[in-house]
């Protein structure tokens, strides 16, 4: 199109303050008030001039648009004053989808938090005493309940530390920051800073959401110092790597991959004697950090924080939104003395968490501490059998049979992902809902449900949709029953 008969389009368009006198704007105004009218205005309008500029409209399709002008604009306001935040239906059968929130929070927990949020707390008071308290005690009592084991196992296990006396070493304690990241930088600057970190090279990995363990070495002020190769690290690696400078040996979870084939790694054990040997302190990264052991909950070979602190690891750092079950949060558990030095660095001020945090952590704590782990929903979905999820399926599959017979769903084995770093390799046996059509594409009917007005999350393979109902609270499967009829 010519750029004259463009600029006339351009003409035909109204001015914002036209706009907001028009008849039917002048009720939003009222309802809404004039900042977000005139916001909603402006992006409508900016939306016509760039439709205008790329050929799109014409002078008759304008003309339908201008029509239309407040009905767009109350649909652009409608969208701006609506939250972005919102729940979806993860049918995805991964556990901890850190897309999708990673681990959802007990009602219980959430209950804590608004009685205790929405009120003013004892947050940092101690309320006998009268006087200034910590937020950490509030966890940390629980912390030191459900580590205990350690306290009493291994005290005077733990080497002294350099130039300190034994007398210096208190029971396990926690603190927490603001993820499994922020613990890793605080625990090495305030343990290496300025000093060296031994590492294997088998353990330099990237999680997900770009935590990468050199960078995060970078910005703690300690220097890496990489040992072994990436399939094989020996101890006599650590040994001949350790000098006046270093300051912390590292082990780090592996987490989102596995090394298989020609490996070697030493033991935990084995870390354990050098470290305490050469008075040099280790701090493990475990990342999805399981407080209890999962072998009853069908998940193998997952090592918990109190393993590693039983073979005398120094100090632990896990999240709390992983296989723990709770909020985002980074957990420190270790040396008293250690923890200490954290708890005294000011870096501690800035990554420490609200009390949101504080009261979400507690209930889950709380409900370990009373063995009622079927009220954390991770835990729960773990424990979810085969034949729970499949008879869920079936009845889904027989609706959908029933009222789109154009669908073919048919109810399959399959595998559920714990996820959020877990063994990459720990997966639970569950039954699938698995729908293909001949008239629409897997992607098209994935999108289709995401369109629903909860958006329902699913996975695509091999031609087909497949949703698992782990991860999708009983509670749903009425709205994914509404959300399939739809999909003919
Ligand atoms: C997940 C993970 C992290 C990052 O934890 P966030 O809580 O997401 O910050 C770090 N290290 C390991 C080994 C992990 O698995």
């Amino acid at each position: 199109m010519e750029s004259v008969a463009k600029s006339a389009l351009f003409r035909e368009l109204p001015s914002v303050d036209e706009l907001l006198r028009s008849p039917g704007i002048t009720q939003l105004v009222e309802i809404h008030g004039a900042t977000v009218v005139t916001d909603a205005a402006r992006s409508v309008l900016a939306r016509l001039r760039e439709e205008i500029s790329s050929g799109l409209l014409d002078s008759s399709s304008l003309r339908i648009a201008l029509d239309g002008l407040p009905t767009a604009i109350q649909t652009q306001l409608r969208k701006s004053l609506s939250y972005s935040l919102r729940p979806v239906i993860n049918a995805t059968g991964v556990i901890l989808h850190t897309n999708l929130g990673r681990a959802a929070l007990s009602p219980l927990a959430l209950q804590h938090s608004l009685d205790t949020a929405s009120h003013y707390s004892n947050l940092e008071f101690d309320v006998e005493a009268g006087e200034r308290g910590k937020r950490d005690v509030h966890v940390d009592r629980l912390f030191r309940k459900l580590l205990a084991d350690v306290s009493t196992h291994v005290a005077g296990a733990f080497a002294a530390p350099p130039g300190g006396s034994p007398a210096e070493k208190g029971p396990i304690s926690t603190i927490v920051v603001n993820n499994n990241a922020a613990a890793v930088l605080l625990a090495l600057n305030s343990l290496a800073e300025g000093g060296e970190v031994v590492v294997s090279r088998g353990e330099l990995v990237e999680i997900g959401g770009s935590f990468r363990i050199p960078d995060v070495m970078t910005k703690s002020g300690a220097t890496l110092r990489e040992v072994g190769t990436t399939n094989r690290t020996r101890i006599s690696d650590y040994e001949k790597a350790i000098n006046d400078r270093t300051r912390v040996l590292l082990r780090v979870h592996r987490s989102n991959f596995e090394i298989t084939g020609f490996t070697e790694q030493p033991s935990t054990a084995e870390l354990v004697e050098l470290a305490h040997k050469r008075n040099v302190p280790l701090v493990e990264d475990l990342g999805s950090g399981a407080l209890v052991d999962l072998e009853s909950f069908g998940i193998h070979n997952e090592p918990t924080v109190l393993d590693s602190l039983r073979y005398g690891v120094d100090v632990v750092t896990y999240s709390g939104d992983k296989l723990l079950g709770g909020p985002q949060a980074g957990l420190l558990s270790g040396r008293a003395d250690l923890i200490q030095r954290m708890r005294a660095n000011s870096l501690f001020r800035a990554l420490r968490v609200d009390k949101l945090i504080y009261a979400t952590l507690e209930a889950t704590l709380l409900a370990y501490v009373k063995h009622d782990y079927n009220v954390i929903p991770t835990l729960q979905m773990m424990r979810l059998s085969k034949g729970e999820i499949g008879e869920r399926a079936e009845a889904l599959a027989k609706a959908l049979t029933k009222a789109v017979p154009s669908i073919k769903a048919e109810v399959i084995d399959g595998e559920s992902v714990i996820g959020g770093g877990a063994a990459p390799s720990s997966t639970l046996p569950t039954r699938l809902l698995a729908l293909a059509s001949a008239e629409q594409s897997a992607d098209e009917l994935s999108e289709r449900l995401r369109r629903s007005s909860t958006p329902i999350i699913s996975r695509v393979e091999d031609g087909r949709v497949l949703l698992d109902l782990r991860t999708v609270f009983p509670e749903q499967d009425a709205e994914i029953a509404v959300a399939l009829k739809t999909l003919g």
